[in-house]
């Protein structure tokens, strides 16, 4: 069995070597121009001093103290995660960690967790980027983390109505194994895609590769089941639409742990694409390329990819001179010709000052190659005293180019002069697009959380002011809730705190997250 990480991205058996690191290092210092080329060692396990358990096991439950679990779910992967996991530091570290293999040993700890007074912390992958699953009590007495990664099967094929039933915990590699041995596949590729899990995608209403047309997960769910704090079964009815009153499943998607556990989905999946065709464009400027997408999406052209990436991403990624931003264009089916509507993208970006570049490979693949690596480099990036923080939001085309402006420059006087702030579009509607940013800068060693906090509440001001959401994809978790709760209409708080109370009685599942912890 391969053992994970327990402070960065991936698995043990694939952590460079000394050297490796080192070369690694050097090289990105060159790219950057700043960074230690002499990268810190991350504290080994052993040397890691756990808080003490605050619980005493049952026996005959499928719970473990093991320091390795403990660390692992102690929180997600930010940036922040990773400083803190790379120095040794777990203060919230679970009591315990919960690993039920069906639906019975899931309530048998709910249970345990109940008589002994424990917040319980449902989980995926861990890949949260919010502070989701820090496994914090709120006024309990101690948190139990409750992981479903034993949940990893593909249960069931329907493929006259081209849906599977899947349980929570499989990753995006482990469900599309299973689904390939019908010849399907989901195609849902978010950037966490080897580690997070289907669970994990339905709580935070995860996005993933597809820029246009069924770009969250919500889009891909025909029905959820659940089991609530309480141990009851909450399971919709498959249905390929239904206008019976306020959707069940929109209930649970985005919710982050906080109403019900879930343990499995009727998803939408696909026989894989067998046409594909691809392009890039060069453009003067990013406005330039972003009214190019704009008119693609407004001609009713829906390509699975279409990325727009600044000139300062397109240089950091190996894919451009710094000197023009770079769309990625791709266009996909699994039977209708896909040449027609790919031509029709390329006249478009040629009619908004675009320079066209046919066929996949090219500028376009050094983009995904770099973005397929990212959470590697981070990782890295960490190790040498750099700081990288990533977040994005959406926002109607009326407004997108003074909101990209306002979010660039605030999050800039934050951090300073050497820091550098790339935006690109992620996903693409006919009334607006999801921007998202990166900001990398040099930071002294101990001073990260600071820096971090700073970049993290000018950036959320920034979007929030400049009418955006506060998360269009990464989730709200601890991290972004002043802002939602500034975000949501008022009558809906307390619709949702109902909810919660009618669910989660003793406000036991994940407290802090999208609410107040009471
Ligand atoms: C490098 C990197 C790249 C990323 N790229 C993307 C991206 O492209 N698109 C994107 O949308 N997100 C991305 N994310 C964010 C993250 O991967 C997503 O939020 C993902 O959906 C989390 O899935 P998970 O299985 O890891 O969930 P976890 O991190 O384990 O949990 C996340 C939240 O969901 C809840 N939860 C998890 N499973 C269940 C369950 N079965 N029942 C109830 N609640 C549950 C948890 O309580 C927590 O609140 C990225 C993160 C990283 C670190």
């Amino acid at each position: 069995v391969r053992r994970r990480s327990h402070w960065g991205w991936g698995y043990e058996d694939e952590r460079p070597s000394a050297d490796e690191l080192r070369a690694a290092a050097a090289g990105l210092a060159a790219h950057l121009g700043f960074g230690s080329p002499e990268p810190e060692e991350p504290v080994p396990l052993e040397a890691v001093d756990l808080p003490a358990p605050r619980v005493a096991l049952p026996t005959g439950l499928p719970l473990s103290q093991d320091p390795h679990a403990r660390a692992l779910h102690a929180h997600g992967r930010s940036y922040l995660d990773v400083v803190r996991g790379h120095r040794g530091r777990f203060p919230h570290a679970p009591d315990a960690v919960a690993t039920p293999r069906d639906e019975d040993e899931l309530r048998a700890v709910l249970e345990w967790a109940a008589a002994a007074d424990l917040a319980v912390i449902p989980a995926g992958g861990g890949t949260s980027v919010t502070g989701g699953i820090d496994a914090l009590p709120g006024a309990h007495a101690g948190a139990v983390t409750l992981s479903l990664r034993a949940l990893d099967r593909v249960l069931a094929v329907d493929a006259t109505s081209r849906a599977a039933r899947i349980q929570a915990g499989a990753t995006g590699p482990e469900l599309e194994r299973q689904l390939g041995e019908h010849g399907l596949t989901l195609r849902f590729f978010p950037q966490s895609f080897e580690l997070s899990t289907l669970g994990g995608w339905i709580a935070t209403r995860a996005a993933g590769h597809f820029a246009t047309g069924p770009t969250h997960v919500d889009d891909l769910v025909e029905s959820i089941r659940a089991i609530t704090a309480t141990g009851d079964v909450w399971e919709s009815r498959r249905l390929p639409a239904s206008g019976a009153g306020p959707s069940p499943d929109r209930l649970l998607l985005g919710s982050e742990g906080t109403l019900a556990v879930i343990t499995e989905a009727w998803v939408r999946v696909l026989p894989r694409p067998s046409e594909r065709r691809g392009a890039s464009a060069a453009f003067p400027t990013f406005a330039g390329g972003a009214a190019a997408v704009r008119a693609i999406v407004q001609d009713g052209l829906r390509p699975a990819n279409c990325r727009l990436i600044d000139a300062r991403e397109a240089a950091l990624t190996f894919a451009g001179d710094g000197g023009s931003a770079l769309l990625v264009l791709g266009f996909e089916s699994s039977g209708a010709p896909v040449g027609e509507q790919l031509a029709r993208a390329c006249a478009l970006c040629e009619q908004h000052g675009g320079n066209v570049s046919e066929g996949r490979e090219g500028a376009g693949g050094s983009w995904r190659e770099a973005f397929l690596r990212a959470p590697y480099v981070r990782d890295t990036l960490v190790a040498m005293g750099v700081l990288s923080e990533t977040f994005e939001s959406a926002v109607t085309w009326d407004r997108l180019d003074t909101f990209v402006d306002h979010v660039v420059g605030a999050t800039r006087a934050a951090l300073g002069p050497e820091v550098l702030v790339t935006v690109r579009l992620t996903h693409a509607y006919p009334d607006g697009a999801a921007p998202y940013f990166t900001v990398v800068a040099p930071v002294a060693r101990g001073d990260e959380e600071e820096r971090w906090l700073a970049v993290k509440r000018a950036a959320s001001e920034a979007v929030l002011a400049a009418g955006g959401t506060i998360t269009h994809h990464h989730s709200v978790g601890r991290d972004h809730r002043p802002e939602y709760e500034r975000q949501r209409p008022a009558p809906f708080a307390a619709a949702l705190r109902a909810a919660k109370a009618a669910l989660d009685p003793g406000s036991r599942l994940n407290p802090g997250v999208l609410f107040e912890a009471e």
